[in-house]
């Protein structure tokens, strides 16, 4: 199974592509996560990518392009992948077919996860990261505990610079303006699934096993 998931900062694109990923036992490759960890590694990509990511700006294709081109030729791959967060426009979307018809891997679908804006902005100012493990929480799953539930590690949970109120409404300028094309691009292929993104976390994922499993 190869996937994209693709919708708006805060979707819960993240979320369902985790569970996706354990149930089919193939790799979540989230290219925030990538950035995220090279971020902290302070490595050139990091160094680059830092300042570009507070802002809410999109990190320039060639180096995402890159980034994709060298995670998926990895073993881990061969049976399947869950894309997040790539593509992101849609040259990157060019580029990622060029890529998969090299391989011969033509067989995808891009997984639509829409919201109303005014929820996803209410639902991102309140999510906080792990400092240690990365792990992202709602404020009512961390509210009476100092440590986190996945590492453990204590007072660890921050606002990401990227979940801040200003941040958010640029970012999804920048979803409309450039990512929005990329759903385009992919109906006219015909690959695309559109799902609901409101609702618990358990129904949107419920809801996307009985489409990919054909019973909708
Ligand atoms: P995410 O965790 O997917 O929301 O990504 C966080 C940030 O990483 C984005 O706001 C961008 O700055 C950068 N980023 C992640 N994926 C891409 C991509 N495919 N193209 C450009 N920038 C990206």
């Amino acid at each position: 199974m190869r996937l994209l998931l693709f919708g708006a900062p805060g979707v819960g694109k993240g979320t369902q592509a985790k569970l996706l990923s354990s149930k089919f036992n193939i790799p979540h490759i989230s290219t925030g996560d990538i950035l995220r960890q090279a971020v902290k590694d302070q490595t050139e990509l990091g160094r680059k990518a830092q300042e570009i990511m507070s802002k809410g700006d999109l990190v320039p294709d060639l180096i995402m392009i890159g980034i994709i081109k060298d995670r998926l030729a990895k073993a881990d791959c061969e049976n399947g992948f869950i894309l997040d967060g790539f593509p992101r426009t849609t040259n990157q979307a060019v580029e990622l077919d060029m890529l998969l018809d090299e391989m011969n891997l033509n067989e995808i679908k891009l997984i639509n996860i829409y919201a109303y804006e005014e929820e996803i902005v209410k639902r991102l100012n309140s999510r906080r990261a792990c400092k240690k493990c990365g792990h992202i929480f709602t404020l009512s799953q961390i509210e009476n505990s100092d440590s986190c539930p996945d590492c453990n590690a204590k007072n660890s949970f921050y606002l990401r610079d990227d979940d801040k109120e200003e941040v958010i409404r640029k970012r999804m300028e920048i979803f409309r303006m450039n990512t929005e094309p990329v759903l385009n691009y992919y109906e006219k292929q015909g690959k695309v699934i559109s799902i609901n993104g409101l609702g618990s976390v358990e129904e949107v994922n419920n809801n996307l096993l009985k489409i990919l499993n054909g019973n909708n």
